[in-house]
């Protein structure tokens, strides 16, 4: 199986990648061939690559930066001709500033935007053709951000509805194209992105007591895993699909509404 994984460096991507060079999903054991995608060379980018290396994975490093529109069909075409087709793209990048929309600034909703959004559709587009030879498959990460409104992380939950609804209209446009393309949309998890606030012992504490599953998730353990099955046979017949993997939080607002006892 040849899967290109964006935001492979580090948090969710790495985790998603590691998991895959152990479960390799639907191929019987065949090698597995993952193009890791990252905005810089960096040691944790190389750090990846080692450990996939290791498990028998073969691999290569890709970098650019996604808010580039010209970035998406190069890295698609580098992913190409290294492997000679594509059978998956995980399609996992993003960054979530904080900010608030009063205050945001043009060129940073625009970075959002372009990153989170735009630049999964120009990944998507660009590798069409070849995931229609190979009958392949997408998965996307938003988030439960883009379900609920998330105040004060400006365009973030913009761009993450509209990456659901993107993931919705690729599935059903290129459901004939013997394509699916699926969303996997993490609740609160322990990354680079978020490890400062949860160092935070009290503000950890406080939002693992919000969360009907009380604790922060582990990428590897509860959001990897979830993208393995997309990308599976057992998936078969789902297509368009948002997997919410929150600890049941986004469901959970009555559960704090104050009531009566019977
Ligand atoms: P992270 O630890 O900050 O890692 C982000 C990854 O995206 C890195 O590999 C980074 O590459 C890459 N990236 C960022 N900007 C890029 C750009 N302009 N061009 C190319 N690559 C870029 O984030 P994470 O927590 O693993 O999150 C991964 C995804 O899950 C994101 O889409 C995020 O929105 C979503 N998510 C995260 C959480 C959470 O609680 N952590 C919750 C819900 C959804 P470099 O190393 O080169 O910077």
């Amino acid at each position: 199986m040849r899967i290109l994984v964006t935001g492979a460096s580090r948090g969710i991507g790495a985790a998603i990648c590691h998991h895959l060079a152990e479960q390799r999903p639907g191929d019987g054991g065949a090698p597995l061939r993952m193009a890791l995608v990252a905005s810089r060379p960096s040691a944790a980018l190389n750090d990846t690559a080692a450990r996939l290396d290791a498990s028998g994975a073969e691999t290569q490093i890709l970098t650019g930066d996604l808010a580039d529109p010209a970035v998406p069909d190069r890295l698609v075409s580098d992913a190409l001709n290294v492997f000679g087709g594509l059978d998956a793209l995980v399609l996992n990048a993003g960054i979530a500033p904080v900010d608030r929309l009063a205050d945001l600034a043009l060129e940073d909703w625009e970075r959002v935007m372009n990153v989170n959004l735009r630049a999964a559709w120009l990944m998507a587009k660009a590798a069409h053709p070849t995931l229609a030879d190979a009958r392949g498959q997408i998965v996307t990460i938003a988030s439960m951000s883009g379900v609920n409104p998330q105040p004060g992380l400006g365009a973030y939950s913009v761009s993450k509805a509209g990456l659901i609804m993107l993931t919705r209209l690729m599935a059903q446009e290129w459901a004939v194209d013997g394509i699916r393309v699926n969303c996997v949309s993490p609740g609160m998890v322990l990354t680079p992105m978020t490890e400062d606030n949860y160092r935070d012992e009290d503000f950890r504490q406080q939002r693992e007591a919000f969360c009907p599953i009380p604790r922060i998730a582990d990428p590897e353990a509860d959001i990897a895993g979830v993208v393995a099955f997309l990308l599976s046979p057992k998936a078969g017949y789902m297509t368009g699909q948002n997997l919410l993997a929150d600890g049941g939080l986004s469901d959970s607002i009555l559960r704090l509404l104050p009531a009566r006892s019977a």
